[in-house]
């Protein structure tokens, strides 16, 4: 028995969002569960992380069916602290997973085919224990097949009860604009549109799509997995991302490094750290419902919260941010 207890003044500071035209609203800070949340690392750490962002005000919580490691052990973690914390509160969270990538061997185990979406759900539902999900993604576009076919996927876990709402993730403006459209047909509207901000493509149409077709917006890796923090201030730690090595390398934290240092300065005189300026900065965004951070620790969780604090930018903060980001875009181009 779980003597958990959520915080009763857990809404009290928490902004909510309206996810594009819908009857959603997303916590402008939600928590994923990428990496460190698989079968590798401390369930109780996991654990704490899930309890202390419910705590504060954190709905949303956002998996994928490769999540791990192992693939699939975060959705197992999330399951077993959901069964153990937040079972009586499940109406009160947006749990989300996601189907594309590569989750079990053969033609039928990746990428978008009605087969694979909906055996891929199937299993998801198992792993977290879950009836449902609130919301359900196309985790990146396929190339091969029939775009109707994976938005009619959709549109059949949401019409069998396995899933709330329909979501697309990693599909460009064009790719997004088409699979809207079926979706429509459908009658399944799509609810939210995942993808990032640091690279700079998704403000380059994306964005005023989604505002037009009423689509949510929530910005996944808004720390740029870590970079955009003090987390690499004294070198690449051991127990960081980057140490691992696979998704984040050192090399990256290298190349960064003299833009991270411009872009603190400016956090520093706005009062905030960088984390906390990094996310105020996706979310000026008006059609951005939520900034989807990771956590390794408890304390990160709380000082991104704080982000929420001071949101607005002056016209002179903004445009030195694009100096300086820019400047480095065009440097590695
Ligand atoms: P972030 O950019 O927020 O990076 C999170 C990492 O940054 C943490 O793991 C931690 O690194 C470090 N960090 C966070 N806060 C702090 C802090 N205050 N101080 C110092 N370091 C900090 O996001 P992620 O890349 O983790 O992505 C977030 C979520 O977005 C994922 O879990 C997933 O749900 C989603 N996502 C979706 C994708 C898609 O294709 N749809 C792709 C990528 C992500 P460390 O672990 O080293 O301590």
């Amino acid at each position: 028995m779980s003597t958990y207890l959520a915080a009763s003044g857990r809404y009290e500071k928490m902004i909510y969002r309206r996810c594009g035209r819908s009857g959603i609203q997303l916590p402008a800070l939600s928590l994923g569960l990428w990496h460190n949340f698989g079968g590798v690392d401390s369930y109780e750490n996991c654990r704490a992380m899930l309890r202390r962002a419910f705590d504060l005000g954190i709905t949303h919580f956002d998996l994928a069916n490769n999540y791990g490691p192992p693939p699939g052990s975060a959705e197992e973690t999330f399951g077993r602290a959901l069964h153990a914390d937040l079972a009586t509160y499940r109406d009160e969270l947006i749990i989300s997973t996601k189907a594309g990538y590569q989750m079990w061997p053969g033609p039928y185990g990746e990428w978008g085919s009605r087969k694979y979406l909906l055996a891929s759900l199937d299993q998801s539902l198992k792993r977290m224990g879950l009836p449902y999900v609130d919301i359900f993604y196309s985790h990146r576009p396929d190339p091969q097949t029939p775009l109707e076919e994976t938005m009619s996927a959709l549109d059949q876990a949401v019409r069998s009860g396995k899933a709330l709402y329909a979501g697309i993730s990693n599909y460009d403006p064009e790719q997004s604009a088409r699979a809207l459209r079926i979706l429509r047909q459908l009658g399944t509207p799509c609810l939210i549109h995942q993808d990032s901000l640091f690279v700079r493509a998704p403000e380059q149409g994306l964005l005023d799509l989604l505002g037009v077709e009423g689509v949510g917006a929530i910005v996944f890796s808004p720390l740029a997995q870590g970079l955009l923090t003090d987390r690499y201030a004294a070198g690449v730690q051991n127990n960081s991302r980057a140490a691992r090595g696979v998704f984040l390398k050192a090399g990256d934290v290298e190349a960064r490094a003299s833009q991270v240092a411009a872009l603190k300065q400016i956090a520093n005189a706005r009062g905030q750290s960088l984390a906390q300026m990094a996310l105020a900065w996706v979310l000026r965004q008006p059609a951005v419902a939520s900034a989807l951070i990771g956590a390794s620790r408890v304390e990160q969780i709380e000082e991104n919260y704080k982000a929420l604090a001071k949101l607005s930018f002056s016209a002179d903060e903004l445009s030195h941010i694009d100096r300086i980001v820019l400047a480095s875009e065009t440097a590695r181009s």
